[in-house]
């Protein structure tokens, strides 16, 4: 089968692997039909593969069930399905508390697309056939009739920015939310969109890309053009995004006493990032950090979008066919999607 596969740093092709197979009662074989670009991806293949080979690319999708185990009991074939992009099964003590992006059963960072940073290869989901271990922890059914690219990115960067917000409105209802942006645009502006959806009394988009503040405004955030020097208030509820360590700073200085601050940021490196920890301390700030548990989301996700109220297709700036994926897959855009019929 045809699997996009990244074989060199920046180099994107398709590669004739072996399709999957089942393997186990409680796995299904699922084709994608449209897979988004992660924020990570382009990263992932800057840095080019860790091992002969290369390795499978892509890991938001949605898709359709060719076939299921006996004991799957979830979905069936012929349903079109989203996929979460982590690997969990559903029944160890992690995955049985939400807490599924750390399952017990695999390897730390056990993700689809994601092969160089957890060393086994799951599968990428730009490819005809991937495997799903454990189909009805993994899966959850598309609402029908839905257009499978309105919703491509809900497995992965859709659910990471409903969490960033999500749980800490739960708990103050009504409460004022800034999204700070300074990289991984999508996830910010799902985001500040999941905000908007769950009653936030406003929510306040600071970035310093004009291109991102357009897509904010048109969500209806209140969009404020930002180099992050100086603050613009303080928040009870904050959103840190992106790999500015300076910029963490100023989402510190931005979050009220008592406020949280809920950062989806993967800071690589420097251990001399100046995190303000007496500022955090003495403030009594809630600092969140930490991947999201995207099986577990899936289906509060998946009610807020069928209730209309959260537009994730918004966001998409740019739609290729499948079979350009290796020389379009990195094109510039906020969220680029790949789509066969
Ligand atoms: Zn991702
Ligand atoms: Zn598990």
């Amino acid at each position: 089968m045809r699997q996009l596969t990244c074989t060199a740093p920046g180099l994107l092709e398709w590669c004739d692997v072996a399709s999957p197979e089942l393997g186990d009662g409680a796995a299904a074989l699922i084709r994608p039909l449209a897979v988004a670009r992660c924020e990570i991806d382009p990263l992932l293949v800057g840095a080019g593969p860790t091992s002969p080979g290369g390795f499978a690319v892509g890991h938001e999708a949605v898709a359709e069930v060719v076939q299921t185990g006996p004991d799957v009991s979830a979905v069936t074939a012929g349903q079109r399905v989203f996929c979460s992009f982590q690997v969990s099964c559903g029944r160890c003590q992690p995955c049985r508390g939400g807490r599924t992006a750390n399952c017990a059963q695999y390897p730390v960072l056990s993700d689809y697309g994601m092969q160089p940073l957890s060393g086994v290869e799951y599968g990428g989901m730009v490819s005809d056939l991937v495997r799903v271990p454990h189909a009805d922890a993994m899966l959850a059914p598309v609402p029908a009739g839905t257009d499978p690219v309105r919703l491509a990115s809900v497995g992965d960067n859709v659910s990471d920015g409903y969490r960033a917000v999500a749980p800490h409105l739960a708990e103050r209802p009504g409460a004022d939310v800034l999204v700070i942006c300074h990289g991984s645009p999508s996830i910010a502006l799902y985001a500040a969109q999941a905000a908007v959806a769950l009653g936030a009394g406003t929510v306040t988009f600071e970035s310093d890309s004009a291109e991102v503040l357009a897509v904010a405004e048109s969500i209806g955030a209140a969009a404020v053009a930002s180099t992050f020097e100086r603050r613009l208030g303080r928040w009870p509820i904050v959103v840190d995004c992106g790999q500015r360590p300076a910029v963490l700073r100023h989402a510190i200085a931005s979050t009220e006493p008592d406020g949280v601050l809920q950062s989806v940021s993967y800071y690589a490196a420097p251990p001399e990032i100046p995190l303000a920890l007496g500022k955090l301390y003495t403030w009594g700030i809630k600092f969140h950090i930490g991947r999201a548990n995207a099986a577990a989301l899936l289906p509060d996700v998946v009610a807020l979008i069928g209730s209309g109220r959260f537009r994730p297709d918004l966001v998409t700036s740019a739609v290729i066919d499948w079979d350009d994926a290796p020389k379009r897959f990195l094109d510039p855009a906020i969220k680029l999607v790949v789509a066969r019929d």
